[in-house]
Order: structure tokens, then C-alpha cells, then sequence
């Protein structure tokens, strides 16, 4: 794809969801921007989502905090570098390097990630730094390294429009990642596809669906391990492939028995029969399936077993790495991709190496020329915020995210972050739940003024280019991080002159050791495909971009990850039979279905599933900026099913107390055909800053998969009354 540029309009890269469209922009009259889809970008050939429409009306000065601060008091660049710097040095001098952490978020650009983590697991020592994207795909990175021995989303965006069944499980496209469902849907409309939607609830990405399966909420493993039995006993399996490349079926099949009959299904799904052969059969008699999943499958405490459910039953057919034919998981955010890469992630080290390999820690060391490399993973997202409130993390540094509302158990999680004794918050915006608890504000360039580049869910990399000046003294993440490793010591490894410098430096990361690849070590053998192959040491190699110069980084065209070429388009991953896991081979891995961390109960009575909606993204600090945004959905809600608001005698658009263990809340009934008796939902935009209605994620406990750390955010037992307040 080459890149072209005009005098007026400037390609970048929308800042919202994984999708990671192209848009071009332009500076209007009244230094705001207009917006458009870029038709040249392979994510989305010119379509733009509601919000992606909107992003000119998000970028003003409004609402923007201009100058660093120290306990609300403007103060220079200068002494707040001084103090965050002076802190930390203070905290780790007392209390030892783990006393310290990073907080960060999807919203940052690869390289402002990739500075974040050499300074904190390079050069402070401690592998705490973690990010908001825990709480979105966690779960798919455990299960595809299970599984693939390596963090790699096979798919890519061209495989929806030429499957012939695509699949929608825990996965509400149609307004997560709109410009996906755009896709399918044209798609449909042209080659007739088949589309499954399984949700619990009645999604408007059911508007599309030949089959909706409303199966119970956690029951996902139950549907897959059954459709795997039903493989197996249909023998409708790809057995070259299995015997050629892939490992484990016996254990895996043998676990899908155990409760992988039909009835079995229907009790743990609560699906009907037909429902549910009407899927299998589909599944089994269609060659080119893509099955696309995200949050629905990750925020709960068996996401990395239910991706891996998911994985078995494309190994089995071998309808992985072949056009029109893979698993697909779509992140949430616009650079959680990014972020996987540079070791954002507090059990992973930077370019996909690993803590317990002695080598990549010592490539790293000498990479970095660093003698403080962690040597053990970090504390995960909510260990992280529970070490606050025990008092073993004494300075936490949040960037560009709002915890105190995004966190499951937010109240108690806000209490911590108030307790806690040095907090730093870089964020663009002057006013978040989460700015009211920092001791030092860093003001940060909003989406229109930073430059670097993002990751989306298919791999491909591109650029943000810089379209407005930046307010006040907003300045990019990367160098507020690198100031502040200059005055703790460590200027010789942070003196980068640009955005361009870290992507070249991230880039020669990803060759370290990738040459020194042995036959033995890396399993070579001969594929399924006739050639002699070598198993891939570690896929995400970018060693085509290692040289780049300032100007073929500014003129980068969106491409797919492995880049061994500059310009070169990527040959697909897995399509010779290979993987990145010792043997080269694919692993099944059995799963058990396990039920949801909590059960409803006289008490509790209802389950809240939680999610987004269509015209609003995250907690809002952005999004909420355009009234045109907010028409769609003005507050906060809870959707219910006619038979629940009978039971609980809630009336349509009057206001409903929902209380869980963990406290209670206000939101405006809407009674609809969306929820199944007995399931309610919310979405959990709003915050304090936004109503006083109360936060949702205050009601979710942090119960969280063992694996992968990712919350469960989808089950939570709830009571619902009609509110005296109306
Ligand atoms: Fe932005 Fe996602 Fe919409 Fe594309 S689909 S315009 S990336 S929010």
C-alpha cells in the first residue's frame, strides 16, 4: 500500500477502538479539524464509525489541563520533573524498587509505551508496569501463547469478507468495533455469508444474524468444548493437519467429552437443541469460518479457557492461516496491539520476549545496557491497585487513563489511590475522577497532536502524525517519561531527539537473537505444505523497519507485522503449518467449563453484564466533548426484560436502584427485548464527573482469571428496586 499525502489533508490513524482506521484530516477556520475516513487504509477504505465522524469536534481546548501541577498549583516543567523524579528515587531508595509503579493505558502510542517500559523494567527494576488493556484482551494473549507459543492474533481484516460463516461470540461489533460489523455487512450482502451472533443479550449485531444463540452468561466453554465433541464424533475434522501441526487433541477431546453431549450443552447454555446443532452443524460444513471474539470471551475469570476453547475447534478443522479461515480476537483498544509488543504487559518483557528465558533477559540487558533488567513478572492491573491498599506500592504513575472509574470495585480502588503517598497522573484533560487523587499532574498532547505510531487488532502498524499545536505546555508522553529518567539517573538510555528515534531503537529490538535460530531450537522440520520450514522464534520481527530513516518514518504506510522488508506486504502468519512454541507445533489445551466467580441468589437475584455503547468511548473525557455523541444516549441506563420489570415493578424511563455487594447506584429503566429474564445490563461510561448517578464498575467485584489476571466484568449478582428519587 503506498502512502500519498496531499498539501491539505494528512493521514493519521482514529484514536478510538482496535479497528485502528485511517482518517485524513484538515484544519478548519476555527482551529478545530474536519475529519474523514481515508480511503486508502486497508482497516477501513474510507468508513468511519459515529465517533470517528466526530473526532473534530473532540480536539478544542476545552476541558484540557495546559500546565504541570503539584497538589492543584501551576508550577514549570521543571520542578514537576523534579519532584516525580525526586519521588520515586526517594520511595525506591526506602522501600525498594517493587514500592513503585506504572499505570498505562491502550490510549498510548507504541513508542510512549515502549519508553515506559525500558524505564520501568530496565533501569527502576521492577517489572510493575501494567495497563488499562489487561482489563480488555489479557485473556487472548494467555491463550493464544498457550496455544500459538506466541501472542499472535492470526486474522486479518480480509478474512471476514471472504469467510463464508463468520462467527460473533462475546462480541457486540455492530457498536464496538462499527466499522468491522460495516465490513461483514457489506460482505453479507454480497456473497451471502452466514453470520452466528452468540451473546447473551439481543446485540444490534444480531440485525445481521441467521442464528442468535442466547446462551447463558459463562457458559461459552460448554458451547465450544460440545462443538469439538461434535467434530470429533462427526468426524469432521482436518486429521492431516491435526497429525501434521498441532499437539494435545487427546487430552482436549477427552475433557470436551466428559460434559460434551448435547444435553450437557443445553443445560449449561440454556439453549434450545435445535439452537445448538444448528450452529455445530454450520460450523462443521463450512470450510471458511472466522471466528471473531472479545470482550464477552475476556473479562471473565475463565477468559483464557474460553479463548482456548475457542483455538481447539479451529486447530481441529485447521482453519487457521488460510484466507477466509481463523480465530479472531478484536481488541478494544487503538494501541492495545502496540502496547502487547513493547512489554506493556507486567509478565512480559518488550518485542514478545520473556522473564523466565535467561537469553532474551540477557539480549535485553546488553540491548539496553541496563544491569537492573526485572527478572520477574510485575503486579497485573488490580494486584496492582490491591498493593496501594495494602501499602506496598507507596507511588503510582497513571497515564492516559481514568482507573477510579474504568476499575472493577472502583470506590474502594479511589479510596486506595487516596491513601496512596505520591501519585502522578499525565493525562490531556483537566478534570477526571482519577486527576482528583494525583499529587502531580502532567498535562500530556491530546490525539491530534501526538505523533507516533499504533498497532491494531490485525497487526498492522500506523502512523498518528501530528495535526494541531499542542495547548499550554502539553507535551508527548515519551519525553515527559524520558525527563523524568534523566533526572533519576539514567539520561545515556533515554536521550531520544523523536518519536522516530524510539520506533528505530523498538524495531532493532525485535532482530535480538531472532538471527541465531538453530534447526534444533527451533523445531525444524518439513510442513504439511512440502517445503522445509523453521519454527518461528518469535513472529513479531520488524527488522524492515530497524533503519528507517526521519523521512520513511514519517511517510510509513500502514503495514502488517512480521515487516522484513521496508514496504513489503507480510506473508500471512501460520499459513505454512508453523508456530512459535517449542515443537513448532500448535497446542490443543483442555478446558473445563468452570461456573462464574459469583452466583446469583435470593439476595442478588439478577446478572450485569457491562459493556460499551455506540457513540460514546471509555469514561467519556473525549467523547463526552461532542453533544452530537451524546444524543444517542444522554445517561446512564439499565436495559431489562418486561418480565423482570413486572417482578421488580420498574417502570420504563423512571429511575431503578441497582445494588450488588459492593455498594448501589442510580440508572434509567429501558425495558426491551435486549435481556433475557433474569440478565439486566449497563453500560459504564459515566462517571463522577459525568452524573451523580453513581459509577457501574463500582458495583463489580475484581474477581479475576488466574492466568491471564483479566476481571470478570460480565456476571455480577444484582438486586434492582424501584429508586425513590425519580
Ligand atoms: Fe474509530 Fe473504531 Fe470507529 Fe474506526 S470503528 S472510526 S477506529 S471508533
Amino acid at each position: 500500500m503506498g502512502h500519498r499525502e496531499s498539501n491539505k489533508w494528512i493521514k493519521s490513524t482514529c484514536p478510538y477502538c482496535g479497528v485502528g482506521c485511517g482518517i485524513e484530516a484538515t484544519a478548519n477556520h476555527h482551529g478545530g479539524l474536519e475529519v474523514r475516513g481515508d480511503s486508502q487504509h486497508p482497516a477501513n477504505f474510507g468508513r468511519l464509525c459515529s465517533k470517528g465522524l466526530a473526532l473534530g469536534e473532540t480536539v478544542g481546548i476545552e476541558g484540557r489541563l495546559l500546565t504541570p501541577q503539584i497538589n492543584q498549583q501551576d508550577v514549570t516543567w521543571e520542578e514537576a520533573l523534579t519532584d516525580v523524579a525526586t519521588h520515586f528515587r526517594q520511595i525506591i531508595e526506602h522501600h525498594g524498587n517493587d514500592a513503585v509503579a506504572f499505570y498505562v493505558s491502550g490510549q498510548l502510542l507504541t513508542e510512549d509505551y515502549y519508553v515506559a517500559n525500558k524505564l520501568m523494567k530496565g533501569f527502576i527494576g521492577s517489572g510493575n508496569i501494567d495497563t488499562n488493556s489487561r482489563l480488555c484482551m489479557s485473556s487472548s494473549v494467555a491463550g493464544h501463547k498457550r496455544a500459538f507459543g506466541a501472542d499472535i492474533v492470526p486474522g486479518c481484516y480480509e478474512d471476514l469478507e471472504q469467510a463464508d460463516l463468520i462467527v460473533l461470540t462475546g462480541s457486540n461489533l455492530a457498536w464496538c468495533h462499527p466499522v468491522l460489523f460495516q465490513r461483514i455487512r457489506d460482505a453479507k450482502a454480497h456473497n451471502q455469508c452466514k453470520v452466528i451472533v452468540i451473546d447473551p443479550r439481543r446485540t444490534p449485531s444480531c440485525d445481521i444474524a441467521d442464528l442468535h444463540l442466547p446462551l447463558l452468561p459463562g457458559s461459552d466453554i460448554a458451547l465450544f468444548n460440545g462443538l469439538l465433541a461434535f467434530l470429533s464424533e462427526n468426524r469432521a475434522m482436518d486429521f492431516a493437519y491435526i497429525d501434521q501441526d498441532t499437539e494435545g487433541l487427546d487430552l482436549a477431546l477427552a475433557t470436551a467429552f466428559r460434559f460434551g453431549d448435547i444435553e450437557s450443552v443445553q443445560a449449561a447454555t440454556g439453549l434450545d437443541r435445535e439452537q445448538i446443532l444448528a450452529f455445530y452443524q454450520l460450523f462443521a460444513a463450512t470450510e471458511k469460518t472466522v471466528t471473531v471474539y472479545s470482550q464477552g470471551i475476556n473479562q471473565s475469570t475463565s477468559g483464557t479457557n474460553k479463548v482456548n476453547s475457542i483455538l481447539n475447534c479451529h486447530l481441529a478443522t485447521g482453519r487457521i492461516g488460510k484466507p477466509g479461515s481463523t480465530p479472531f480476537s478484536i481488541t478494544g483498544q487503538p494501541n492495545a496491539m502496540g502496547g502487547r509488543e513493547v512489554g506493556g504487559l507486567a509478565n512480559m518483557l518488550a518485542a514478545h520476549m520473556d522473564f523466565g528465558n535467561p537469553e532474551h533477559t540477557r539480549q535485553i540487558s546488553e540491548f539496553w545496557q541496563t544491569d537492573n533488567l526485572a527478572r520477574t513478572p510485575g503486579l497485573k492491573a488490580l494486584d496492582m491497585f490491591n498493593a496501594i491498599e495494602s501499602g506496598k506500592i507507596k507511588a503510582i504513575w497513571i497515564m492516559a487513563t481514568n482507573p477510579a472509574v474504568s476499575l472493577p470495585d472502583n470506590q474502594r480502588l479511589s479510596a486506595a489511590l487516596a491513601n496512596c503517598p505520591y501519585v502522578v497522573v499525565s493525562d490531556c484533560m483537566a478534570d477526571t475522577d482519577t486527576l482528583r487523587h494525583a499529587d502531580v499532574a502532567l498535562p500530556a498532547q491530546g490525539w491530534g497532536e501526538k505523533s507516533g505510531t499504533v498497532t491494531n487488532s490485525e497487526r498492522r502498524i500506523s502512523r498518528q502524525r501530528r495535526l494541531l499545536p499542542s495547548p499550554g505546555e502539553a507535551k508527548p508522553d515519551w519525553w515527559i517519561i524520558s525527563e523524568v529518567a534523566k533526572k533519576m539517573g539514567f539520561g545515556y538510555a533515554f536521550n531520544y531527539q523523536s518519536e522516530a528515534d524510539i520506533f528505530r531503537e523498538y524495531a532493532q529490538m525485535t532482530t535480538l537473537g531472532q538471527e541465531t535460530l538453530t534447526p534444533s531450537s527451533s523445531g525444524s522440520r518439513t510442513g504439511n505444505h512440502g517445503q522445509d520450514v523453521q519454527a518461528l522464534s518469535r513472529p513479531l520481527n520488524l527488522s524492515g523497519l530497524a533503519d528507517l530513516t526521519p523521512k520513511q518514518y514519517h511517510q510509513l504506510a500502514p503495514q502488517q507485522w512480521p515487516v522484513t522488508q521496508y514496504d513489503q506486504p507480510t506473508a500471512r502468519l501460520f499459513g505454512n503449518g508453523e508456530f512459535a512454541t517449542p515443537s513448532g507445533k500448535a497446542q490443543f489445551i483442555a478446558t473445563d467449563h468452570r461456573p462464574t466467580a459469583e452466583q446469583t441468589s435470593s439476595r442478588y437475584p439478577l446478572r450485569l453484564n457491562t459493556g460499551r455503547i455506540r457513540d460514546h468511548w471509555h469514561t467519556m473525557t473525549r467523547t463526552g466533548l461532542s453533544p452530537r455523541l451524546s444524543e444517542h444516549t444522554s445517561e446512564p441506563y439499565l436495559a431489562l426484560s418486561a418480565q423482570d420489570a413486572e417482578r421488580f415493578s420498574i417502570e420504563q424511563n423512571k429511575l431503578v436502584k441497582v445494588s450488588s455487594e459492593r455498594g448501589c447506584i442510580l440508572l434509567r429503566a429501558r425495558i426491551s427485548k435486549e435481556c433475557l429474564p433474569g440478565q439486566v445490563f449497563a453500560p459504564f461510561h459515566w462517571n463522577d464527573c459525568t452524573t451523580s448517578m453513581g459509577k457501574v464498575n463500582a458495583l463489580l467485584a475484581g474477581h479475576r482469571d488466574p492466568l491471564s489476571g483479566q476481571p470478570e466484568l460480565k456476571a455480577t449478582p444484582v438486586c434492582i428496586h424501584p429508586s425513590p428519587y425519580q
